[in-house]
C-alpha cells in the first residue's frame, strides 16, 4: 500500500501551485491525482496550448478536455435553458483552458473577506502572494507588483487588438472614463477604462500545466497520476486517511497520506466531500450517506453572469487582432465597488456584427451544487439560479444603458454603428434569452470561522471538525472576488502550500 505525507486532488489552478511548492521539499512525498490527461512533453506540442492572438478561450471547447456540466435552471429563469459550464480536464485544469485574462481580485474583496471572519486574508495580507506568483512585464518594479514569480503577465499594445477594442476605449475615453494603465493596480476598480493583463508569454498559455508543474514533474518526490477520478476522502473520526479513486484502469483503490488536499474545483470538491460523508444531511441521507460532517458543503454557489449585446458597423466585427484587451470597470457605489464591467468581443466580420460582454462583478444570486449519485462519474446537479434577483437585474439594466451610450457615442457613430439585437427589450426577459455565465464560479466550500453557520472551511482551509483535510481551489472563497478568478486561485493555492507544510512540521 502507498503511503504518502500528502495526497492533492486536481491538478488546476490552486491544486497544480500547491503540489508544485510542496514538492520543493524533498523530504515531502506527494499524489496528485488528476481526472484529465498528462502532457509529459508538453514543451514538444505547443499548438495545444498556444493561444493565437484571438482565440485565448477555445481549448474550452475541446470535449475530451472538459466535464461536460450544464446548469439545471430549476428556476426557469433562463427559458429552461441548459447553460454549458466549462471546466478543464486536464493536467493544468481550468487554467489550460481558461481567457488567460490575469486579473487580480481588488483590495475591497480582501478586506470584505477579512471583514466576514477570515483574518488573515485581507488585501496586506494576500499582496505578497500576488507579488510572488507573477513576472509583471509592463509593472514588475513597482511595490505591488513582482518581476521574480512563474507566471509571466503582461497587456498588449493597440496595435495587436480587435479593432471594437479600439473604438470602445475611444468611446470611454470620449465619454470622460478615466484611462487605468494598470488594472491590477490599486486604483484601478471602479469608473476606468483599461487593458487587460494577460498570462501569456511567446503565445503559450500559462497555466500551471507548463509553470507549476511543469517546474516539478521531474521531483522524485512528486507522484503525478493522471486519468484517475477521485471518488471520497477515507475518513475515521476527525482525520482523513486517504483517497479512493478509480484508476486510469477502471479499478477501485485507496491511497493513504498525512495530509489530504481537495482541489478540485468549484463544482467537484463539494461532489468528493459530499461524498466522503461532509455535506448537508437533508441532501447526503437519501443517497445512503452516513453523515460525518453536516456542513453546508455545495451552498453558495457564487458567479459572474454575463450577457452580450450585439451591434453592428464598418469594421467593427473584424475578428483577427487580440481580444479581451480593452475593459470599461462600472462606477463605484456607495462602498466604491462598481456592478458590473465589459468588454467588446467581434463576432463576424463580413457582417460587421460585434458585440459588448458585462458580467456582474458581485451577483447576488447563490446557487448550490448537490450530487445526484455515489458514482463519482456521474454529474453532480448544478443550479446556479442565474436571474433570479431583482438587483442583479438591476444592475444588467444599468450596465446596459451604459452600453446605449458608448453605442451613441461620436466614436461608434463614425463606424455606422447600430444596435442587432433589440436593446429595449425587458431586461428579465432579455437576460431569459441570452444571459450565460462568464465562468468565475467559486464558493461552494466557502471559508469562514467555526462559529459561521455558512462555513466549510477555517482560515487555514482546513475543513472544519477535521485535523488534516483541506481545501484550496476558488471553492474556499467566501464571497467573489470582483474581476476575474484564476489569480486569486493562484493565490489560493500558495497559502495552502504553506498551511499544508506547517501541518506537516517542515
Ligand atoms: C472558458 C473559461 C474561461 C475563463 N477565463 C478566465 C480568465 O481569462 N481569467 C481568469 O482569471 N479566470 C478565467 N476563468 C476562470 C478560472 O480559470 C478558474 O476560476 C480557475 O482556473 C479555477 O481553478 P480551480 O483550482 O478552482 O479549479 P480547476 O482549475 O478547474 O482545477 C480542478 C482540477 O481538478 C480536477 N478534478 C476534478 N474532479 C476530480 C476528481 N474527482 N478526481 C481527480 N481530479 C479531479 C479537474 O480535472 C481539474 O484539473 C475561466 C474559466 C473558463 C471555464
Amino acid at each position: 500500500m502507498d503511503r504518502f505525507d500528502v495526497i492533492m486532488v486536481g491538478a488546476g489552478s490552486g491544486g497544480g501551485v500547491v503540489a508544485a511548492r510542496l514538492t520543493e521539499n524533498p523530504d515531502c512525498k506527494v499524489l496528485l491525482i488528476e481526472a484529465g490527461p498528462d502532457f509529459p512533453r508538453e514543451e514538444t506540442i505547443p499548438p495545444l496550448f498556444t493561444v493565437s492572438g484571438e482565440h485565448s478561450w477555445k481549448t474550452a471547447a475541446i470535449p475530451e478536455f472538459d466535464w461536460d456540466f450544464f446548469n439545471a435552471d430549476r428556476s426557469g429563469t433562463l427559458n429552461g435553458r441548459q447553460l454549458w459550464l466549462p471546466r478543464g480536464k486536464l493536467m493544468g485544469g481550468t487554467s489550460m483552458v481558461n481567457a488567460t485574462i490575469a486579473a487580480r481580485g481588488a483590495p475591497f474583496d480582501f478586506d470584505r473577506w477579512a471583514s466576514m471572519g477570515c483574518s488573515g486574508w485581507a488585501w496586506n495580507d494576500v499582496l505578497p502572494y500576488f507579488i510572488k506568483i507573477e513576472n509583471d512585464l509592463d509593472f514588475g518594479d513597482q511595490p505591488i507588483h513582482g518581476k521574480d514569480g512563474p507566471i509571466v503577465i503582461q497587456r498588449y499594445k493597440p496595435e495587436s487588438w480587435a479593432p471594437v477594442n479600439r473604438v470602445m476605449y475611444e468611446a470611454c475615453v470620449e465619454l470622460g472614463i478615466r484611462e487605468a494603465p494598470d488594472l491590477n493596480g490599486l486604483d484601478a476598480h471602479a469608473g476606468v477604462v483599461g487593458v487587460m493583463p494577460h498570462n501569456r508569454y511567446k503565445e503559450v498559455r500559462l497555466g500551471t500545466l507548463v509553470t507549476y508543474i511543469r517546474a516539478a514533474r521531474k521531483r522524485a518526490n512528486l507522484t503525478l497520476m493522471a486519468g484517475a477520478v477521485a471518488e471520497r476522502v477515507v475518513l475515521s473520526g476527525g482525520r482523513a486517511e486517504g483517497v479512493a479513486y478509480i484508476g486510469s484502469d477502471g479499478k477501485t483503490a485507496t491511497a493513504y497520506a498525512d495530509q489530504i488536499v481537495l482541489s478540485a474545483g468549484v463544482y467537484n470538491t463539494p461532489a468528493i466531500l459530499q461524498r466522503s460523508g461532509i455535506g448537508p444531511a437533508e441532501w447526503l441521507k437519501p443517497l445512503g450517506i452516513d453523515v460525518a460532517a453536516d456542513l453546508p458543503v455545495g451552498k453558495n454557489l457564487l458567479d459572474h453572469p454575463g450577457f452580450g449585446m450585439i451591434f453592428k458597423g464598418k469594421g467593427l466585427g473584424v475578428t483577427t487582432g487580440r481580444s479581451f484587451v480593452a475593459d470599461v470597470r462600472g462606477p463605484g457605489g456607495p462602498t466604491g465597488e462598481p456592478a458590473w464591467q465589459t468588454h467588446p468581443f467581434p463576432v463576424d466580420e463580413e457582417e460587421g456584427m460585434a458585440g459588448f460582454w458585462t458580467y456582474l462583478t458581485h451577483a447576488l444570486a447563490q446557487g448550490e451544487v448537490v450530487i445526484q449519485s455515489r458514482d463519482p462519474r456521474q454529474a453532480p446537479l448544478i443550479d446556479h439560479r442565474y436571474n433570479t434577483v431583482i438587483q442583479d437585474r438591476q444592475n444588467f439594466d444599468d450596465a446596459r444603458t451604459f452600453c446605449k451610450e458608448m453605442l451613441a457615442s461620436a466614436t461608434f457613430r463614425r463606424h455606422g454603428a447600430e444596435w442587432v439585437d433589440d436593446i429595449d427589450q425587458p431586461i428579465a426577459e432579455a437576460l431569459a434569452e441570452r444571459m450565460g455565465a462568464a465562468h468565475h464560479q467559486a464558493g461552494t466550500a466557502k471559508m469562514g470561522p467555526a462559529d459561521d453557520p455558512t462555513a466549510v472551511v477555517g482560515t487555514d482551509l482546513r475543513v472544519h471538525g477535521f485535523d488534516n483535510l483541506r481545501v484550496a481551489d476558488t471553492s474556499i472563497y467566501p464571497d467573489n472576488v470582483q474581476h476575474n478568478t484564476n489569480l486569486t486561485a493562484l493565490v489560493v493555492g500558495e497559502r495552502a502550500a504553506e498551511f499544508v507544510a506547517a501541518g506537516l512540521g517542515r
